[in-house]
């Protein structure tokens, strides 16, 4: 199908769309990332299948867009973990990840341009015609439909302004320039996330330890289950904390008396938000850590441009623009970014079709979250509320409704009464 699907931003949702894409038929895909790598915060992430993401997997499995899945497992560091509130959690390497998913969009037909942030959409009335990038030519890009992926963390001045400073996380914004909200500089409204004391956006509390300079005890725990544990002293228990993180699944007591480490790779993810690396080495076994991504005041801070979209995840306005990910609703997650992701890469290759663009039925967790966060986006509580399959409010409304299970065959089943079967893996 002649035509150019550009995609805006190279992480989780980038990549899933721009697999739907050309999954969908679309001659050429061009992946626009402003960094060095893809994947954005997913760098630093490395949960799967924990809790209700266990169903989004498998349905979107079932629609036909399993292949970034196939990867994370494939380079699954431990499969099957429980930890506190979150059940058969699968843990992706965070060294081997990127690699293997550069290649596998390569081969899959993908160019993939990096050190390309684009810094502004070029329109003509209601169609978006290109992009202008700040790269080393400083150059244009036609393209035919668009997906803005671009996410919702940084850029520095917004960590500073709305957060506790730059933590040099994987966006590096130092190096390869700020984001911006592209949706805003085309003149529409986006949404700003907000915390429960009034604050902007959210601070993500998440960071990684060098696993070799935890000791041989910890190392051997987060080797064999994938899992590490250790209370806190009473004195650096602080439950307050727990209010601002943007993970509200993990905004759980267990949390704030414990350091909760899982094994990705050569680091330790930490679970426990904000402990200080002075505080964490009064703690045994961890008197040598060494923060190998972030730092334990806070990571970036997130949620700060949420595009006014369609169930469709159309963005307001213009014809041919799509969001996906965080730039599409207050959503937390690698698993949900693919979810929108692909809902957003396959309905931009319908529109290059002339056909009308669809939505996901709700009686699958991937249609139901998409029309759930857009429900709630004007509530009282809108701006606060965080969308997530793996806990809080969201995977509540999945046990009550019914769509949580692991069990395969009622999944596909689903998918299929929902007539959605392999809907993402054909050419439309
Ligand atoms: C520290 C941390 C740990 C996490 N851990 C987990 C976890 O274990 N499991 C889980 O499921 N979720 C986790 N999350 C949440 C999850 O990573 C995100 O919700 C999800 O990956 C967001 O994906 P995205 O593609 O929407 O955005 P991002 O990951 O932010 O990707 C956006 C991409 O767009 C690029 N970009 C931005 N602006 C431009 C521009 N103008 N031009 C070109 N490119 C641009 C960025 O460089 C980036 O690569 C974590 C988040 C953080 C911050």
């Amino acid at each position: 199908m002649k035509g150019t699907a550009i995609i805006i931003g190279g992480g989780w949702a980038g990549s899933a769309a721009a697999l739907a894409a050309k999954q969908g038929g679309a001659d050429r895909v061009v992946i626009l990332e402003r960094t060095d790598m893809l994947l954005g915060c997913g760098l630093a992430g490395g949960i799967m299948r924990n809790n209700g993401r266990q169903t989004a997997t498998e349905e979107l499995t079932a629609m036909g867009a399993g292949g970034l899945f196939s990867i994370t497992d494939s380079v699954a560091t431990h499969k099957n973990v429980n930890f506190p509130g979150h059940a058969h959690a699968w843990l992706y390497s965070t060294t081997k990840i990127e690699p293997a998913v550069r290649n596998f969009l390569e081969m899959c037909g993908i160019e993939i341009r990096f050190r390309s942030r684009v810094v502004e959409f070029l329109a003509s009335g209601s169609t978006i015609c290109g992009v202008t990038l700040h790269d080393l030519t400083e150059s244009r890009l036609e393209g035919d439909v668009f997906v803005d992926a671009t996410g919702s963390a940084g850029s520095l001045s917004n960590c500073t302004r709305y957060g506790n400073g730059c933590a040099m996380c994987v966006l590096r914004c130092p190096m390869f320039g700020p984001r911006i909200s592209l949706t805003a500089c085309a003149g529409l409204t986006d949404y700003v996330g907000m915390r429960l004391n009034g604050e902007v956006g959210s601070l993500s509390g998440s960071f990684e330890l060098r696993k070799n300079s935890l000791s041989v005890d910890i190392q051997k725990a987060l080797n064999t289950r994938g899992l590490a544990i250790a209370p806190l002293p009473k004195s650096l228990i602080n439950r307050e904390k727990l209010r601002s993180k943007s993970c509200q699944q993990y905004a759980l007591q267990e949390y704030a008396a414990n350091v909760i480490l899982l094994d990705t790779g050569d680091t330790a993810k930490v679970m426990t938000p904000f402990l200080p690396l002075e505080d964490m080495r009064c703690i045994a076994g961890f008197e040598n850590a060494m923060i190998a991504t972030g730092s334990g005041y806070a990571n970036s801070v997130r949620f700060l441009s949420r595009a006014p979209r369609d169930n469709s995840l159309k963005v307001d306005t213009f014809c041919n623009l799509f969001c996906a990910g965080e730039k599409s609703g207050f959503f937390v997650g690698h698993t949900e970014a693919i979810a929108t992701g692909s809902l957003a890469g396959h309905n931009a290759v319908r529109t290059l079709q002339g056909k009308h663009a669809i939505t996901l039925p709700k009686i699958l967790a991937c249609g139901d979250i998409i029309h759930a966060e857009q429900e709630g986006i004007s509530s009282e509580l809108g701006l606060v509320k965080r969308y997530t399959f793996s806990g809080g409010e969201y995977f509540d409304r999945m046990k009550v409704k019914g769509l949580y299970t692991t069990r395969m065959s009622e999944i596909a089943n689903r998918v299929r009464e929902a007539d959605c079967y392999r809907i993402f893996a054909n050419r439309i």
